[in-house]
């Protein structure tokens, strides 16, 4: 096994590509999508049954981590991996994006962040040093520099102003990172929808030079349309020959859309988040199981699917649990929405690699468009 981080271009079909991250802990197949384990768990499953779904990766988040049980009793335990029991790559977050989402619990200068606690109201500060010695202590394969970014809606001197702040924290991050073999450091873009300020940050990111880029900033309350026409452009500005990360992407048609403009590495915690309350993701779309019409139906969630809720359980039996509060329909619901998310990565790796990306995106939509199946 490599001692080593590195990525592999593979197959591009359009603007599509595949690719093949390779690291000490194991491989990532691009497009990849990661689920997100917040607080040390993907809420519901197993470490085991995420593996099972395909998963190769998982997000962590420093925010959630740092405050509880915190990184140094993390690092203590013996990090991140053993402490949550999972052997693969993990991608850390490095804090700024929900600290940002605090809004008037955080404060934000020249050095750094000032924010206090969503669950005891404590009073905590992260600079670029500290979310990169946290994501250290954490172990996390996959670090991402520490950026600070606006609360929308705002203008363009705002956004220019927050972007070039992340800049200079971004070569803070890289610095404060230095050499370690086996581990990633990301640099994220910014500059909102503003194509040149995009430019202008995928410039000094360059310069600064990292194992992967993300482009942050998006999915924020922008609409899918203006997410689009802003990844018609953003992830040609990055290099080529590094992984290209989409932050906190999401639905499958913007995952779709986003692989279609050369993402290579998405995350969002919506499938888990959804199986939760109910709700499922299936290649003709959204299903909600709390739904009446689903009370007496003895046939699986989606016939096609190989997760344990659809081969083993009936709707109608789904649609009990999530009524009743059963703990196992999270399990489940999770479980097939996780299912579902790693299979329409596999589709699309495949479609990449055989040059057919196109058609297969056609099929993606027009399988969606017919809707669930008639109710019995
Ligand atoms: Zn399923």
């Amino acid at each position: 096994m490599t001692q080593h981080f590195s990525f592999d271009l593979g197959v591009t079909d359009g603007g599509a590509r595949t690719g093949l991250i390779r690291t000490p802990r194991g491989d990532i197949r691009t497009p990849a999508f990661m689920p997100v384990g917040t607080a040390a768990t993907v809420k519901a499953m197993l470490p085991g049954s995420v593996r099972a779904t395909g998963a190769n990766v998982l997000l962590g988040n420093t925010y959630h981590l740092m405050l509880r049980p915190t990184a140094e009793r993390i690092d203590r335990l013996g990090g991140l991996h053993r402490f949550m029991n999972w052997d693969r790559p993990i991608l850390t977050d490095s804090g700024g994006f929900q600290v940002m989402s605090l809004g008037e619990l955080r404060k934000v200068d020249s050095d750094g962040v000032t924010f206090k606690s969503h669950i005891d109201g404590s009073k905590h500060r992260l600079t670029p040093e500290r979310s990169i010695e946290i994501q250290r202590l954490l172990g996390s394969d996959i670090v991402m520099c520490f950026d600070e970014c606006p609360a929308l809606p705002a203008d363009r001197d705002r956004i220019a102003t927050s972007m070039r702040l992340s800049m200079d924290w971004a070569e803070r991050s890289r610095a404060a990172f230095g050499d370690r073999p086996g581990h990633a450091l990301f640099g994220i873009q910014q500059g909102g929808l503003d194509l040149d300020l995009r430019a202008e940050s995928a410039e000094r990111l360059r310069a600064i030079g990292f194992d992967g880029y993300a482009i942050g900033g998006l999915a924020v309350g922008e609409g899918q349309a203006a997410m689009f026409d802003c990844l018609d452009v953003a992830p040609g500005q990055l290099p080529q020959d590094r992984p290209r990360y989409l932050m906190g992407v999401g639905k499958p048609d913007d995952i779709v859309g986003a692989v279609a403009r050369g993402v290579d590495m998405m995350d969002c915690v919506l499938p888990s988040r959804s199986g939760r309350t109910g709700q499922a993701w299936t290649r003709r779309g959204q299903v909600n199981l709390r739904n009446a019409r689903h009370a007496d139906d003895p046939r699986p969630l989606d016939e096609t699917c190989t997760c344990p809720a659809c081969t083993g359980f009936s709707r109608a039996y789904l649609h009990h649990v999530v009524r009743a509060q059963e703990i196992i329909g999270s399990m489940l619901l999770t479980w097939h929405n996780l299912q579902y998310y790693q299979d329409l990565m596999a589709g699309m790796r495949e479609a990449i690699g055989a040059g057919r990306f196109a058609t297969w995106q056609k099929s993606f939509h027009a399988t969606r468009a017919e809707g669930d199946i008639e109710p019995i």
